[in-house]
């Protein structure tokens, strides 16, 4: 199993946009702000920043136009947002980001929750979004939600997610994330999902994992995931995170905890741990409540230092 492993993983940093939408305390503009900065000093490949939605659906993230401008944008990290549509698109442009995220349901009922469009709808909308992001020069990435389960649903079937796989590769998306949205999945499942997805893939590099710690069992689902190929996962700094439209959710799998599981094993990331370990501090500073990384709070422990 661990022969099979990747040298080196890309990690997708989700805090900013996954971890503080769902946050029940709005984090000003200029603490966004700082906190983007400090994970752009940490080595992370990829920070998703924040989402071009309507505030009304993301109220957390009402200042994302004014977070995606004002960032300090390093030469070595690529910076996305997520957007529902081409008016997200659009706004993304105009923040001089050079790739975006675009949502996608398995379920028709969290679709209709989350996106308020059907499956079919949604089709129409990311196709001629994901051609105008070409057009401008900029990258498309996919999330998929529900892969695992869903909350109004239940089970989803793996043929209705690899068909969706397809078509959204076929539309221009460079990789596929699939979420585990409610923290539902589990290792045999990671397996049984990924082996039938190759199937309908060109190479492995297509699909990344967003897992959620809901159960506790985001980092054993995300070792299935290296053992199989995957080299893409997506974490958010202190475990931030979770689904606003999906009960239940909590937040996704600690980048702090994530990084330290792979570099214990070898695994190389290209991140520093330390300065990891500071970002978390500085949220936790902001939200005045302790995170939900193991890791932080071993260090906190071993250090004595007080929260
Ligand atoms: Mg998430």
């Amino acid at each position: 199993m661990f022969s099979s492993f990747p040298e080196k993983v890309n990690i997708v940093e989700v805090g900013p946009r996954d971890g503080l939408q769902s946050e029940s305390n709005f984090v000003s503009t200029e603490n966004k702000i700082k906190l983007i900065d400090m994970l752009s000093q940490t080595g992370l490949p990829t920070i998703e920043v924040t989402a071009f939605v309507h505030p009304k659906w993301s109220p957390k993230l009402a200042d994302s136009y004014e977070v995606a401008t004002s960032i300090n944008k390093l030469e070595n990290v690529n910076y996305t947002a997520l957007i529902p549509n081409l008016k997200g698109l659009e706004r993304a442009i105009s923040s001089d980001l050079k790739e975006v995220a675009i949502s996608f349901s398995a379920s028709e009922s969290h679709s209709k929750k989350n996106l308020n469009r059907s499956i079919d709808e949604t089709f129409e909308v990311v196709e001629e979004t994901i051609k105008q992001a070409k057009a401008n020069n900029i990258k498309t990435r996919a999330y998929l939600s529900t892969v695992f389960g869903c909350p109004y649903e239940g089970n989803i079937s793996i043929d209705k997610v690899t068909k969706i796989v397809k078509k959204l590769l076929s539309f221009g998306a460079y990789q596929i994330s699939l979420g585990d949205t409610i923290g539902i999945g589990n290792p045999k499942q990671v397996q049984k999902i990924l082996t039938e997805i190759f199937k309908v893939i060109d190479n492995k590099e297509q699909i990344a994992l967003h897992f959620h710690d809901t159960r506790g069992l985001g980092l054993a689902n995300s070792i299935v995931g290296l053992s199989m190929g995957i080299t893409t996962f997506d974490s958010s700094i202190g475990g931030l995170g979770g689904c606003q439209y999906a009960p239940g959710a909590s937040g996704n799998i600690s980048t702090e905890d994530l990084v330290n599981m792979l570099h214990s094993m070898g695994i190389k990331t290209g991140v520093d741990l330390n300065k990891l370990v500071e970002c978390n501090f500085f949220m936790r500073d902001i939200l005045g409540k302790e995170l939900n990384s193991k890791y932080a709070k071993a260090y906190v422990a071993s250090h004595k230092i007080s929260v």
